[in-house]
């Protein structure tokens, strides 16, 4: 029996809660399982599965990412007001304010339409969701899990809504996932979309790589044996994988210019990722590793733990000659580290409610400041969407600046900025303080000079030289930079000073 078997389904997720949550009050689990089966009663998904096998799926992916009882709840119930039979005041008066602000949070984003027959209401919907998203993260969090079932079932949906979906999903929700750290969930969306978007790149990609990603792995797993070995002889018990680089990023890369479909010239296609304890033993393994290969000069070594992405990411990243002369990628984390990877954000709310707590307080702690930071992304996102009334300028901002693929820039002191791809040292100075731009006189990256319209690279150390004196803006500026931040502020200085004169 179908039935059955889900509500089987549905005691396996309960004792997994229970497993990791046991202060939570459970019996509002099975509450909510009730409630969503009599919202859906009758009802079917296109597969033909009976419509809570979707709410099921998307409360246990929830459960996955470890999240606390009330996301897992609201993902029970996340449709049962918009496709189901239910009312929002009875989730408010059956699971309280938190639970119904998550629900309705979601059913406004669920009518996110990219390429709708009105891109208006495709942006009125964006706005509603950064704001529920600034009350709640939550409600993004329910959100994706959500989109990660839909997509895992693209298949059966109609053919002439699977592009529009798969579309939505690569342009929207994934960037959405990578802003916000959650690395496992971006490549999965990314994965899932491709076939839909770009079937016959995809399908290209996916024949051609094969014999690589096979002769890439073999060689990762002579090193592996090795290094064990002698890891062990040190003390340090590391997990070794190898990382595979997923079909759609592999695809982006092969279509850069310096690639230009070499497969040879795509170093990390498989990755060797050493995890480990604690920090020291990630700079112990580090040291181990070039005492077994040599560096790769110049390529050298990215140490993303005493300087994390803007994102949360930490990893040591280095690309050393492995046997027979061939360049590696070798990434080195701690679990932890592991952790925030593929969750990001998600990881605030994990352990949230169980008596391990004291355990992941540590943890916690340490995610303290970088959650801060990924908070004030989403409350800058808010922000815009109450200052820019003109739609078409705020889906510009949200396409081009906060959903665009980010790149961080060091100022001299090493403080780290956090910029879309494309910015230039005026949008560096903007991010730095508004004032700033008044007084560059010229930029240096890494010690060169530059133009002022100069791309900036990920990683580089950006210096503003000054004059003595501000002077105006220029209103040639407005033509190359790259952030909302930097167009808003020039606009806002020219229509100033065209009301002067
Ligand atoms: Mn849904």
């Amino acid at each position: 029996m179908v039935k059955n078997n889900l509500d089987g389904q549905f005691n396996e997720l309960k004792r997994e809660l229970m497993e990791y949550g046991p202060n939570s009050d459970i019996s509002l689990l099975d509450k909510a399982w009730e409630f969503t089966k009599i919202a859906h009663a009758g009802q079917k998904r296109f597969s033909g599965d009976p419509y809570v096998t979707h709410e099921l799926e998307t409360a246990k992916i929830l459960a996955a990412w470890k999240l606390d009882l009330t996301s897992i709840i609201a993902g029970l119930l996340h449709d049962t007001v918009d496709e189901g039979a239910a009312k929002l005041t009875d989730i408010k008066g059956e699971f309280g304010e938190d639970v119904a602000h998550l629900v309705d949070g979601v059913t406004r984003v669920s009518y996110l339409k990219l390429r709708g027959s009105q891109e208006e209401q495709f942006v009125e919907n964006l706005r509603k969701m950064f704001l529920a998203m600034a009350k709640d993260l939550r409600v993004v969090l329910v959100k994706l899990a959500d989109r990660l079932h839909n997509m895992q079932t693209l298949s059966f949906v109609p053919e002439e809504k699977q592009k529009r979906i798969a579309r939505e999903t690569l342009e929207i929700f994934a960037p959405l996932a990578e802003r916000l750290g959650m690395g496992g969930v971006k490549t999965q969306l990314d994965d899932l979309s491709f076939p839909y978007v770009y079937p016959e790149e995809y399908e290209k990609v996916k024949k051609l790589s094969q014999a690589h990603y096979k002769e890439a792995e073999k060689h990762i797993q002579v090193m592996r044996k090795s290094l064990l070995k002698i890891l062990a002889k040190e003390n340090v018990k590391p997990t070794i994988q190898a990382r595979k680089k997923h079909l759609y990023s592999l695809w982006k890369k092969l279509q850069c210019a310096e690639v230009s479909w070499d497969f040879d010239k795509v170093l990390d296609i498989v990755a060797m990722r050493i995890i480990v304890n604690t920090i020291p033993e990630c700079y112990a393994a580090l040291g181990i590793v070039y005492r077994q290969y040599t560096p790769v000069p110049h390529l050298g070594v990215s140490d993303f733990i005493a300087q994390p992405k803007p994102n949360g990411y930490q990893s040591i990243h280095t690309k050393v000659f492995g046997p027979k002369g061939r360049i590696v990628e070798v990434q080195i984390r701690t679990q932890a580290m592991h952790e925030e990877a593929e969750f990001g954000i998600a990881a605030h709310w994990a352990y949230s409610d169980t008596k391990a707590k004291d355990v992941k307080s540590e943890i916690l702690e340490q995610r303290g400041g970088v959650i801060e930071k990924k908070l004030s992304w989403v409350k800058e996102l808010a922000e815009w969407q109450k200052e820019i009334k003109d739609s078409k300028e705020f889906l510009e901002a949200v396409k081009f600046d906060a959903l665009k693929e980010r790149i961080f820039i060091f100022s001299p002191k090493g403080d780290v900025f956090d910029l879309p791809l494309g910015a230039t040292p005026i949008d560096f100075a903007y991010a730095v303080h508004t004032d700033l731009p008044r007084y560059v006189k010229s930029a240096k990256a890494n010690g060169k000079m530059v133009p002022l319209n100069y791309k900036l690279k990920s990683g580089e150390v950006v210096e503003i030289e000054k004059t003595k004196l501000p002077k105006d803006p220029s209103s040639g500026w407005s033509e190359f930079v790259a952030t909302t931040t930097a167009r808003r502020e020039i606009g806002k200085y020219l229509r100033k000073s065209e009301e002067k004169s």
